[in-house]
């Protein structure tokens, strides 16, 4: 199997192989880039930079969780080897963010949305909508954002829309998305 790690993470290895990790200093590392270090970011808890985060060692590299992520919390009960990561990513990076908005269902409701997190700069990678009984009860959207501030940006955008009652960020559930056309 061939593991692919980049320079700080062989010498994280190699601490841990010499029984090293028990120090604070050797398992907390600092990052910048996740395109060409062998990281990547999880696709249950969605971080992107401005998050507390966590990395969890694996064949594959270091993969990012947040701090409150299940999946991570499991992982470290299983005492799976994990460090902390403070994560300053470049000015043109961009990160998947799942949120989820309560709405009414208003007609040219999903323009207004769209437009909303037009002006904020963000792409809208997927779009699925949340029925019950026929009727809509709320959206949950895959948005590309550079970090925290312009989530939070979105994320006000759209609260001021006078039929959405509230948006939050959400983990991904095993939710099926639907590609926006
Ligand atoms: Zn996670």
């Amino acid at each position: 199997m061939k593991i692919a790690l980049s320079d700080i993470l062989i010498s994280f290895v190699l601490n841990i192989i010499q029984g090293n990790n028990g120090d604070e200093l050797n398992n907390r590392i600092s990052i910048k880039s996740i395109k060409e270090n062998s990281i990547s970011c999880a696709r249950c808890c969605y971080p992107i930079p401005g998050d507390k985060v966590a990395g969890l060692l694996t064949n594959n590299g270091l993969v990012l969780h947040r701090f409150d992520c299940g999946n991570l919390l499991r992982a470290k009960q299983k005492h799976e080897q994990w460090l902390n990561v403070d994560w300053h990513a470049d000015k043109d990076e961009e990160f998947e963010v799942l949120i989820r908005i309560e709405n009414d269902n208003r007609r040219g409701m999903l323009a207004s949305i769209a437009s909303a997190i037009a002006k904020s700069n963000v792409n809208i990678e997927f779009l699925e909508i949340e029925e019950s009984n026929g009727s809509m009860k709320g959206l949950k959207l895959l948005i590309s954002v550079l970090g925290i501030s312009q989530l939070d940006e979105a994320i006000y955008a759209i609260k001021n829309l006078k039929f959405v009652h509230s948006v939050n960020r959400v983990s991904n559930k095993k939710i099926v998305l639907m590609a926006l056309i």
